[in-house]
């Protein structure tokens, strides 16, 4: 056998034992089935599913060797190792041909050192994960690029005929979903709560070719009716309940720590709505270390909006007595407005994993914290403001230490959600005091005018 050496750096040693990923059920049901079962629950227990990895065949490479290789292909040339998520492949999803990946450069985003932002907060190592800066503008295209690469190789492959993708969204997902699927040349279908969703997130879909239904009802209304619609024969599923997403999420987890040369952080905190995201967080450092690239784990936080927090209703009973649903009420948060979380039981296994906490942030909250954090040289998002409110909350309580490494996810773009700045600066949010509101100076053409404006 070649040793790395010899080999290009892209590919690395060949093994000896190939490298396998399949479904299974969460609840520990025996059978397993192939990534490409187009089966969405444990068909015994409605359980959940979840992506395992043949970890024996990963473990034939050193930690060290695995390190190298993605670090060799980070934001390299060779397709499609140079996307953050497929430079991870035989961690994510080995069965897919590289000539079956649908990859839009996904990942590879900037680690933001709020240096300004951290020290008015008395912490002088916080980094926000820009997963915003994606081709649709969200951390979704990290999770979708995987799904619809299975979905293109079992169209190619012929395995099942595919009529059409289908999800339902609070906006970012069909954003992405409608995206890839374009890129490839597979229908899309997305549903969305009428009204519910941004300007520029509702335009996306639309401008992508999807057929987009906005249905009279909220995200949870529309879960309802798509997992109905998921069992129509040549309709395939995308929403998060479908294990495929989390594969090419977690990858989050793993280009963070290797950002900081495999160093782990303290803290991760995170913006939480269906779970899916939180869950594939702590499934990539768990990966790690089972794998031996890291020794130890970061603790996790979840950050909720309180007009839609049952997962921070459930940490306050300890988790007892399980998800107990709520209506999600109306928030500026909007990708975050679900009151049914789909993946509440793999985010309660990670959160007890990671002696995790979850908090909440109401839209003054969260609305302050990004403007905040704005004035340090971000322009957050929502959601994000949700994660920089539950942060500061952490700090305040002594929960987060100054000197502790903090990492912020960073869902989405700040430029998808035109309406809740110009809405902040003007004043004009319900329930919001615009303390750091800035405001254009309006004045004539006249030099003496500006002159005054500018020196008093
Ligand atoms: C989807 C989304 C979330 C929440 O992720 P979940 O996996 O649903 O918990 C947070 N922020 C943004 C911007 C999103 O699009
Ligand atoms: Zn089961």
């Amino acid at each position: 056998m070649m040793n790395a050496q010899e080999m290009p750096s892209y590919l690395g040693r060949m093994p000896v034992r190939k490298f396998r990923s399949w479904l299974r059920c969460i609840e520990g049901c025996s059978p397993t089935y192939p990534l490409d079962s187009a089966l969405y629950r444990c068909p015994i227990c409605g359980g959940l599913l979840e992506v395992r990895h043949d970890l024996e065949a990963l473990r034939q490479r050193s930690p060290q060797e695995w390190m190298k290789l993605f670090d060799d292909r980070y934001k390299r040339t060779v397709w499609p190792y140079g996307s953050g998520v497929w430079g991870k492949k035989e961690w994510v999803a080995p069965e897919v041909d590289d000539d079956n990946v649908v990859s839009l450069d996904e990942g590879g985003t900037n680690l933001f050192w709020a240096e300004r932002y951290g020290r008015e907060l008395g912490l002088d190592d916080l980094w926000v994960k820009m997963c915003g800066n994606s081709h649709t503008g969200s951390f979704k295209d990290l999770g979708m690029t995987v799904l619809v690469s299975v979905v293109n190789q079992m169209i190619r492959q012929g395995t099942r005929p595919i009529r059409a993708v289908v999800c339902a969204s609070t906006g970012d997902t069909s954003a992405s979903l409608a995206a890839y699927c374009a890129v490839a040349g597979i229908p899309a279908v997305v549903l969305l709560p009428n009204n519910k969703v941004s300007t520029a997130q509702m335009v996306q879909p639309l401008a992508n070719g999807a057929t987009v239904l906005a249905l009279d009802t909220d995200f949870d209304g529309c879960m309802a009716i798509v997992q109905r619609l998921a069992e129509e024969p040549g309709i395939y599923l995308a929403n998060s309940v479908n294990p495929l997403r989390l594969e090419g999420q977690k990858t989050i987890s793993i280009e963070i720590v290797q950002q900081f040369d495999w160093e782990v952080p303290d803290w991760v905190i995170i913006p939480g709505g269906n779970l899916g995201n939180v869950s594939a967080l702590g499934e990539g450092f768990l990966m790690m270390y089972e794998l031996g690239l890291i020794t130890r784990l970061p603790r996790i936080a979840v950050a909720q909006a309180a007009a839609a927090n049952p997962l921070y209703l459930s940490y306050l009973r300890g988790f007892e007595g399980g998800l107990q649903p709520v209506v999600a009420g109306p928030t500026l948060a909007t990708a975050i407005r679900i009151g049914n979380p789909v993946s509440y039981p793999r985010a309660v296994r990670i959160l007890k994993r990671f002696d995790g906490v979850v908090e909440q942030a109401t839209e003054d909250e969260l609305s302050q914290a990004a403007a905040r954090a704005d004035l340090a040289g971000l322009f957050c998002d929502p959601h994000t403001g949700v994660a920089l409110a539950v942060l500061e909350k952490l700090v305040a309580r002594g929960t987060i230490q100054p000197g502790q490494r903090v990492i912020v996810i960073s869902t989405a773009n700040g430029l998808k959600f035109p309406e809740f700045k110009i809405r902040y600066h003007e004043g004009t949010l319900p329930g919001v005091r615009p303390l750091l509101a800035n405001r254009p100076i309006e004045l004539p053409a006249e030099y003496d005018a500006v002159r005054r404006a500018i020196f008093g």
